[in-house]
């Protein structure tokens, strides 16, 4: 088959299904053309790259030179990039083909992706339930069947959660793995990329493509990607998986139990070792995520005033009225409640009561999971309470949402990799993730545990 044919097989399965599903908010005009051309290279450089020709979706808040970047915000509405993100520039050298950007949280503050702007993502499951967020469009798009494989972004689950809902792998790598550059700040200590995919060994590649540093992302590292390669090939027997006690507590769905039950058995079939951990200030996630990310969110969102970025809007008096009018009108309600959040942790004289406290406690859930890790190699765990919800079940109540990202935050906190991989489905057939946490640069460890799951 020829690239070309490859592109328009996924752009007509856009086309019949994403009407429905409304995973994607642009498609690359230049897709075609672009696939075009790399069958006409394709002699010369088809040997050099696994992803030569690969169709892949990108989640709205990744640069990408020439096509819109609008992070499902009002403000953003008419943006177009004038470069590309460093992580979409290393698939487009190896030769991918871009078919379009895909839906999200405003701004990727959310966990259903009902907080776009731009209108709500279906899961392709059950289409009266949300795929999870902020990256559901990328989820969707993967498991919608319009795309082999997608970007995200992961700032407290945002790759994770939405993968466990429409039942496709999600990676939340190491923070400093891949590059942001050209990622769209949210909270710039937590964010990271990361693919949705098919199965380990798709998500093992693009990780591999993805990493290494970038001299434009100060916070990249310079470790090698191929250790992933490495650590994937080696056996899994008598590795040692730790069951955090307080992420199986109360609060999980029994129909989420016993899917995650089933699992950890496949695990202990595999060779692997059981052993009870804990992690006591798992608790506290929440709060110092909300603290912490809505203060970065307040302090990175400021560019956005109608003069540097972001929709100006006309009939101002004076500057102050424009700014008022510019992001009062270009910015919806949830991520308005992060900037007055945000705002007000920083703000002189709460700043030792919140944010300084907040990173004390992130101290604390850190170095909790390294002395974890010193007992065991991986961390087994739910990444959600519950399946997929309904639309409208939690999106009146901001702390209700806020909740659900208990299993997921955590990892970001302590800037450790974490991945979501198909577990066993509800008895209606909803998808369950089931989530492996590891210690720092462990990757190829994680998506070769995950490969036991599959
Ligand atoms: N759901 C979380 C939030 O709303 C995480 C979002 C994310 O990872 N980008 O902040």
């Amino acid at each position: 088959v020829t690239i070309e044919e490859v592109t328009e097989f996924c752009l007509s399965r856009i086309d019949s299904r994403d009407g429905k599903l409304g995973a994607f908010l642009t498609i690359n005009p230049n897709a075609k053309n672009r696939a075009r051309q790399l069958d006409n290279r394709r002699s010369e450089l088809s040997k050099r790259s696994l992803f030569y020709g690969y169709p892949i979706a990108i989640k709205d808040n990744l640069n990408i030179e020439g096509l819109p970047t609008t992070c499902a915000s009002r403000i953003l509405a008419n943006h177009r990039s004038i470069y590309t993100a460093t992580a979409v520039s290393r698939l487009l050298s190896a030769g991918a083909v871009v078919l379009g950007k895909t839906n999200m949280d405003e701004f990727a503050m959310g966990s259903s992706t009902e907080n776009s702007a731009m209108g709500i993502t279906r899961n392709p499951w059950d289409h009266d339930r949300v795929p999870g967020g902020s990256s559901g469009g990328s989820a969707v798009a993967v498991s919608g069947g319009m795309a082999p494989m997608s970007l995200g972004s992961d700032t407290g689950g945002s790759i994770r959660q939405p993968a466990a809902f429409c039942g496709v792998l999600g990676l939340k790598p190491t923070y400093g793995r891949i590059s942001r550059q050209g990622l769209v700040a949210f909270s710039s200590s937590l964010d990271q990329i990361g693919p949705f995919a098919q199965n380990p060994l798709d998500a093992l590649h693009v990780t591999v493509l993805l990493s290494g540093h970038d001299p434009l992302d100060m916070t990249s590292s310079t470790r090698d990607p191929l250790e992933m390669v490495h650590d994937y090939e080696k056996p899994l027997k008598g590795k040692v998986v730790g069951i955090p006690e307080e992420f199986w507590g109360e609060g999980m769905d029994p129909q989420v139990r016993e899917s995650l039950e089933k699992s950890r058995e496949l695990l202990v079939k595999a060779g692997m070792v059981l052993k009870p951990v804990r992690l006591p200030s798992t608790q506290y996630a929440v709060n110092v995520y909300y603290l912490i990310a809505t203060s970065e969110a307040a302090s990175n969102l400021s560019r956005f005033d109608g003069i540097r970025y972001g929709e100006r809007k006309t009939g101002a008096r004076d500057l102050k009225e424009l700014y008022e009018k510019s992001r009062g009108e270009g910015f919806g309600p949830e991520v308005k409640r992060r900037i007055l959040l945000g705002t007000f942790a920083l703000s002189a004289g709460y700043q030792d009561q919140y944010y300084r406290k907040a990173q004390k406690v992130q101290a604390l859930i850190r170095e909790e999971f390294m002395r974890s890790f010193s007992e065991c190699d991986l961390l087994f765990a739910p990444v959600t309470p519950t399946p997929a919800f309904r639309f409208g079940e939690k999106i009146s109540d901001p702390l209700s949402m806020y909740l659900s990202d208990i299993f997921t935050i955590s990892a970001n906190l302590a800037g450790l990799p974490a991945l979501s991989t198909p577990s066993f489905p509800t008895s209606n057939g909803l998808p369950v993730g089931a989530q492996l946490i590891g210690p720092h640069w462990s990757e190829g460890v994680l998506l070769k545990a995950a490969s036991v799951l599959h």
